[in-house]
C-alpha cells in the first residue's frame, strides 16, 4: 500500500496483508509471494486465531518450539516481571538473575558433565559456535589442522555459512552454496534399523579423516527439516566410541529434539551419551523468544580459553537477553514441574492412532511416530499450496514440505486436538493423491 499508515494506528487485515505481500521475507520466500500469508491475530493454547476469524489446532507448535501452547500464564507473567527491570543489556561485563538461572537449570537437565553455557540468539548462531569452539579446541592443543567437521547426509543445521556447510550437500535445501561453503565430510545417512556394517564404515571414515576433522556434528534420533528420519540410537553410542578412539569431538544438535519432544528430555537420553558439545534452541523459550544455547564440558572451556585468543571469539550483541532468559527458566521450570514424559507419550499415542488411516492412501509411502513427532511420507513432493489448503479446511495447521506432512504438537494438545491435527495431515496427504500437482 502506498498510503502512510497514522502513528499508532491499527492495520487492516488487508492493509497487513498488502504490506506483507510487497515488503516483507517469509522463509525461503519470493516477490511476489506465490501465495498470500495467512493473518494471524492471536494465539493461545493450541489454537492460532486468524484475522478473517477462522481458528486453527495448530500442528507445528511453531516448529517445534511451543511446547507449553500459546499464552501460558506462567511465561506470560514471566515476561511481564522481567519486563519491569530490564528487556536488555549488554552482557559484555555484566551478568543477571534470568541468564544465571536458566544457565543453573541447562546445566541440571543436560547430560552430566556439561557445565559451560554459551547464550546465542537463534539455533543457526548456535551451531556457528559449536563449530568455533570444536575448531578453537584444537587449535588450543596445537592441532590447527583439526578444522573440518564430519556429519552424516541427511541432516539440517541451519541456514547461515557454518550450519550450511554441514546440511546435506546433495539435493538438499542448500546443495546451492556447495561450492562456496567451507568443505566438510559426509558419511552416509544412518539407516533407521542398528546395522553393524554402517558403524564400521563409519568408523573407518572417521579414522581416515580423524587429523583433519574436529568434531562430528549430528542431529541425535531424529533428522528434522533435512528429512524427518529416525534412526536407532545405537548409533550414537557408537559415535561416542568411535570419537573417543580417534581423538574427534562430538557435537548433538538438540535444537529440533531437546526438552522431550523425543519422549525423553533429550534424544541424547535414549542412549545414555554425553556429546562434548551441545546446541539447544526452539523450545528452550517454550517458543515465546529467540534464544538458543551452546553448552560444552568444562575440559573444553579450560583448553578453549588456554588458547591464544584467551577465549571463545562470538559475543553477540543480544547475548543471554534477559526477557529470553527469563521465559526460558520460567519454560524449563514449567516442564520439570509437569508430567510432560505422559504428555509426550499420550502425542505418541494420539498420533500413531490418528495417522493410522494414512497408510490406506496409494501415495503414502511411509507413517512414522516418535514421541511427539508425526510424519506421512509422499511418494512424490506435495504441492505446497493445496496440501495447506486440505489442512486448513480440516480446522488443521500444518506447513508440508517436499514430500512430507509432519506435525509436532504443543504438549498440552488434548486428544481432540491431536484428532484435528491427524485428521488435518490424512486430508493434506489425501488432498495429493486427488492429483494435486507437485510444486
Ligand atoms: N538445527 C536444527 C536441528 C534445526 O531444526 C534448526 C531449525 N530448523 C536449526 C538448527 C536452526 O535453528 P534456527 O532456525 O533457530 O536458526
Amino acid at each position: 500500500t502506498d498510503e502512510r499508515i497514522p502513528a499508532g494506528a491499527a492495520l487492516t487485515a488487508r492493509q497487513i496483508t498488502e504490506i506483507d505481500a510487497g515488503h516483507i521475507w517469509h522463509p525461503y520466500g519470493a516477490f511476489p509471494p506465490s501465495t498470500p500469508s495467512l493473518v494471524v491475530e492471536s494465539a493461545s493454547g493450541t489454537r492460532l486465531r486468524l484475522a478473517d476469524g477462522r481458528e486453527l489446532v495448530d500442528g507445528m507448535g511453531s516448529w517445534w518450539a511451543a511446547i507449553h501452547g500459546y499464552r501460558h500464564p506462567v511465561l506470560d507473567d514471566a515476561a511481564r516481571a522481567q519486563l519491569d527491570r530490564m528487556s536488555h543489556v549488554m552482557f559484555g561485563g555484566l551478568t543477571h538473575e534470568p541468564a544465571a538461572r536458566l544457565a543453573q537449570l541447562l546445566t541440571d537437565v543436560t547430560p552430566d558433565g556439561l557445565e559451560q553455557v554459551f547464550f546465542a540468539d537463534s539455533g543457526s548462531v548456535s551451531v556457528e559456535v559449536a563449530m568455533k569452539m570444536a575448531i578453537q579446541y584444537w587449535r588450543s592443543k596445537g592441532r590447527p589442522g583439526k578444522h573440518r567437521l564430519l556429519t552424516w547426509r541427511g541432516g539440517y543445521h541451519g541456514d547461515t555459512m557454518g550450519p550450511m556447510s554441514v546440511c546435506d550437500p546433495d539435493g538438499g535445501m542448500h546443495s546451492m552454496w556447495s561450492d562456496v561453503l567451507p568443505r566438510q565430510i559426509f558419511a552416509p545417512t544412518p539407516p533407521r534399523d542398528y546395522d553393524p556394517d554402517y558403524v564400521l564404515n563409519l568408523e573407518l571414515l572417521l579414522s581416515a579423516q580423524a587429523d583433519e576433522t574436529a568434531a562430528v556434528i549430528v542431529e541425535p534420533l531424529v533428522q528434522g527439516a533435512g528429512g524427518m528420519r529416525f534412526h536407532d540410537p545405537r548409533y550414537l553410542q557408537a559415535l561416542r566410541d568411535a570419537c573417543d578412539r580417534h581423538g574427534v569431538l562430538l557435537i548433538f544438535d538438540e535444537i529440533a529434539t531437546g526438552f522431550g519432544r523425543t519422549g525423553r528430555m533429550f534424544a541424547a537420553d535414549h542412549a545414555d551419551v554425553r556429546p562434548d558439545i551441545m546446541c539447544v534452541g526452539k523450545a528452550l523459550t517454550g517458543g515465546y523468544m529467540t534464544l538458543a544455547a551452546t553448552l560444552c564440558t568444562a575440559e573444553l572451556g579450560r583448553a578453549i580459553s588456554a588458547g591464544e585468543a584467551g577465549g571463545l571469539m562470538h559475543g553477540p550483541t543480544f547475548m543471554a537477553n534477559p526477557l529470553a532468559c527469563a521465559v526460558g527458566a520460567a519454560s524449563l521450570e514449567l516442564l520439570v514441574s509437569r508430567d510432560w514424559e505422559t504428555e509426550v507419550a499420550d502425542l505418541e499415542d494420539g498420533l500413531t492412532a490418528g495417522l493410522a488411516p494414512a497408510w490406506d492412501l496409494p501415495n503414502v509411502v511411509d507413517v512414522r511416530v516418535l514421541g511427539g513427532i508425526g510424519v506421512i511420507e509422499l511418494d512424490a513432493p506435495v504441492d505446497m499450496v493445496s496440501a495447506t489448503d486440505a489442512a486448513v479446511a480440516a480446522g488443521g495447521w500444518l506447513r508440508p514440505f517436499r514430500t512430507l506432512i509432519y506435525a509436532m504438537p504443543p504438549y498440552i494438545s488434548t486428544p481432540d486436538d491431536l484428532a484435528t491435527v491427524t485428521g488435518a495431515m490424512v486430508a493434506a496427504a489425501a488432498s495429493q493423491a486427488q492429483g494435486g500437482s507437485p510444486g
